[in-house]
């Protein structure tokens, strides 16, 4: 297999505004990398520009190690996995599978035991001899799986591979995904619009957003250390609290004021600028799971907020509160979603007052 290295990657569209800006990104030999981003991020063209579907407005896309500015798609080693799995429909699954080595040239009795040793992996043997219209979706997206895998290539590029299945199924073949390319050690990467589903796939995420990387991290490193509001927010089911909030400085701690509320918070978790004026704004992140709510509280330790709904999971219930104060979402910055709280067990109904102590170590700055 082989590493990809994107160096300084651009691309314009001509009258558009730059879909990859300066995109640097290393992908180690072996590694699943997930790209992920909002519809619109550009992560498609940036895969585009490694399979060489795409030239580069700028930059250097590297395979172990060799500069591709020159390399057509077919000089690259790569096998690119489409949302709409590009079959041939009137082949047959057998077909579709020895296409690619037919192009190559292999012979007769060597493209039959390819096909049918990918088949064998995939567990679509018994489809070989059907055509894709008689098969279902999850079917279609072995098959292409299988035409990608055939090829032995250095580098394999998925587009949205499981959108077109339904919910369960593609959990299902995402978890194959997964196993398959630890079994095959196989360079991936991943493009996805789902942050689930990039946290559950990747060794590592890249999140990108107007064409340009955020962070790129393990998905635990992303969830724990966020590096910015962005990130924070888009990850996660629901995604991080931002609370806009000022400081009120005293000795032992730091006080944020939220809208007509304030709670204390530690000093020494906090970032020496809090800790050493009053009046300084800043964006308070709290994970839904960072709450714990409290019976009774001191004044200074709780937020009291108002329930405004409730969603029951059965594992766990999803509180939405009235935010304490002007709340920002960096998607729609004038908005003011409600605070999402996670809680087990009994959850108090719309309408009530809930007093909430935020964990000092899932604070986030
Ligand atoms: P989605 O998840 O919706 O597929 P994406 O993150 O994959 O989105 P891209 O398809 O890479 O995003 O598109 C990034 C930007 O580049 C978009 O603004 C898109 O309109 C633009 N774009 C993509 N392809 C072309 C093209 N061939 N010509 C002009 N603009 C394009």
């Amino acid at each position: 297999m082989a590493a990809v290295v994107l160096e300084g990657v651009r691309k314009t569209f001509p009258g558009e505004a730059a879909a990859v800006r300066d995109l640097s990104l290393e992908v180690a030999d072996g590694e699943l990398m997930v790209l992920v981003g909002p519809s619109g991020c550009g992560k498609s063209t940036a895969l585009r520009l490694i399979a060489g579907l795409e030239a580069a407005t700028g930059g250097t896309v590297r395979i172990d190690g060799r500069a591709m500015d020159q390399a057509a798609p077919g000089e690259r080693d790569v096998a690119m996995v489409f949302q709409n799995y590009a079959l041939y429909p009137h082949m047959s699954v057998r077909g579709n599978l020895e296409f690619p080595l037919r192009m190559r040239g292999a012979r007769r009795a060597e493209r039959r035991r390819r096909a049918e040793e990918t088949a064998e992996l995939l567990g679509i043997t018994e489809l070989l001899e059907r055509r894709p219209p008689a098969l279902s979706g999850g079917q279609r997206q072995r098959v292409a799986m299988g035409r990608a895998l055939v090829r032995e290539p250095a580098v394999f590029l998925m587009d949205e591979p499981l959108s077109n299945l339904d919910a369960r199924l593609r959990v299902r073949i995402r978890g194959e995904i997964a196993a398959l390319q630890r079994r095959l050690g196989a360079t991936t990467i991943y493009v996805t619009h789902d942050q689930a589903e990039a946290m559950t796939l990747g060794d590592r995420v890249a999140v990108l957003r107007d064409g340009a990387l955020q962070q790129v991290d393990t998905p635990a490193g992303l969830y724990a250390e966020p590096a910015n509001a962005f990130v924070a927010a888009f990850l996660g089911t629901p995604g991080m609290n931002l609370l806009r909030a000022r400081s009120g400085g005293r000795v032992d701690a730091v006080w944020a004021e939220l809208g007509q509320q304030r709670v204390r918070l530690p000093a020494e978790r906090c970032p020496e600028r809090l800790r050493r004026g009053d009046g300084v704004e800043f964006l308070l992140g709290i994970r839904p799971e960072g709450f714990r709510p409290v019976r009774w509280g001191s004044e200074d330790d709780v937020l009291r907020l108002k329930v405004r709904m409730r969603e029951y999971l059965g594992h766990e219930t999803l509180l939405y509160l009235e935010p304490p104060g002007p709340a920002l979402d960096p998607e729609v910055p004038e908005s003011s979603p409600p605070l999402v709280v996670r809680i087990r067990g009994e959850a108090p109904p719309p309408g009530e007052i809930l007093q909430l102590q935020p964990d000092p170590r899932g604070l986030r700055f």
